[in-house]
C-alpha cells in the first residue's frame, strides 16, 4: 500500500473546510480528491502486477528458448568439429577458412545462449541464502578462471573479506564476471586486480579494481544494459555479463556502480545491505 501523501489536514478553526498546503478545500472536494488518490493507487497496483507477470513470462520464454536452442547447436558444433578433425586435410584453403568461421560463429552463439540462460535464471528470486565468508566465493571464482589468470599472468590481491548472507552460487558468478572482465579488458600491461570490501553504515561495499583500459564517463551507466559492448569483436564477449551482475546485486537489495578513468583502470563496486536476514 502506498501512503496517501496528500491526505488533507482538518482546520480546527474551520470545521466546514480542510487545509491542504495553503489552500482551503471543501469537504466535497476532499472526498473527490481522496477517491481519485485511491483509484490511482489501485491502478498502480494493477500495473505493477501486470509488469511482474509479463517479466515472469519473458524470463520463462528466454529460459525455454535458450534451453531448446542448446541442443541443435550442440549437434552442429559436434559435426563441424568432426569435419575439422577428420577431413581438414582434404579441404582446400578456402573451405578450411569457411569451416573456421563457422566454428567461431557457433562458439559465439553458444556463449550467447549460455549467458541468456544465466540472465533469465538470475531473474528468479533466490531462496538459497546462507552465511559465508566472501573470500570463499572469490576463491571459487578464481579457480574457475585459473586458465585465463595463468594465460594473462594476472596478479590478484584479495583482502580479508567479511561474512555475508547471500546466495553463494550467485556471488561466485558475480565475482567471476567482474574478475574475468578485469583480465579481459587489460591495457597491455600485466593485469593487476584488487578485491576488497569496506563497511558503510548498514552495508558492506565490495570492489573489484583493475589497471585496465577503463571506461569513459558517459558509458559508465550504460555498460550494465543488455548487449551493450564498448569494444569491438577483437575482444570476445556477449555484452550480457554486467547485466547479470546488476541483476544479482539488485536481487540481493544492493546497488552496483563504476569509478573509472580511461587508460588508468576501473573500479566496480557493489553493496550487500545487512537487512536481508539469513
Ligand atoms: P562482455 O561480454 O562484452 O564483456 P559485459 O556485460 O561483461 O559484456 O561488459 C559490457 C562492456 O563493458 C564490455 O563490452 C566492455 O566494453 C565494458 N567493460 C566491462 N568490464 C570492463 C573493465 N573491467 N574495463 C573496461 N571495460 C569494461
Amino acid at each position: 500500500m502506498i501512503d496517501n501523501p496528500a491526505s488533507p489536514i482538518v482546520d480546527a478553526e474551520s470545521p466546514q473546510g480542510y487545509f491542504h498546503g495553503k489552500q482551503l478545500f471543501s469537504k466535497l472536494e476532499c472526498c473527490a480528491f481522496e477517491r481519485e488518490c485511491y483509484e490511482r493507487q489501485k491502478q498502480l497496483e494493477r500495473l505493477a502486477e501486470e509488469l511482474a507477470r509479463s517479466n515472469g513470462e519473458l524470463e520463462l520464454f528466454a529460459s525455454m528458448a535458450s534451453h531448446d536452442l542448446q541442443e541443435p547447436l550442440c549437434t552442429i558444433t559436434t559435426y563441424l568439429q568432426l569435419i575439422e578433425r577428420t577431413k581438414a586435410n582434404s579441404l582446400d584453403q578456402d573451405s578450411r577458412g569457411y569451416l573456421k568461421f563457422t566454428l567461431d560463429a557457433s562458439k559465439r552463439l553458444r556463449d550467447l545462449i549460455d549467458d541468456l540462460l544465466t540472465y533469465s535464471r538470475v531473474g528468479v528470486k533466490s531462496s538459497n541464502f546462507v552465511t559465508f565468508k566472501a573470500n570463499v566465493a572469490v576463491e571459487e571464482a578464481l579457480t574457475s578462471l585459473a586458465g585465463a589468470i595463468a594465460e594473462s599472468d594476472a596478479r590478484i590481491e584479495v583482502e580479508e573479506l567479511p561474512e555475508i548472507c547471500a546466495d553463494s552460487h550467485r556471488m561466485v558468478q558475480l565475482f567471476e564476471n567482474l574478475i574475468s572482465n578485469a583480465i579481459k579488458y587489460h591495457s597491455g600491461s600485466v593485469p593487476l586486480i584488487r578485491i576488497g570490501a569496506e563497511r558503510q553504515a548498514d552495508r558492506w561495499v565490495f570492489h573489484v579494481a583493475d589497471n585496465g583500459i577503463g571506461i569513459e564517463k558517459h558509458f559508465q551507466e550504460r555498460v550494465f544494459e543488455m548487449f551493450r559492448r564498448l569494444h569491438g569483436n577483437e575482444i570476445p564477449g556477449t555484452g550480457i555479463g554486467l547485466g547479470i551482475c546488476k541483476k544479482i546485486v539488485e536481487q540481493r537489495g544492493g546497488k552496483i556502480g563504476i569509478e573509472s578513468e580511461p587508460g588508468k583502470g576501473s573500479k566496480f563496486h557493489f553493496s550487500v545491505p545487512d537487512e536481508f536476514p539469513c
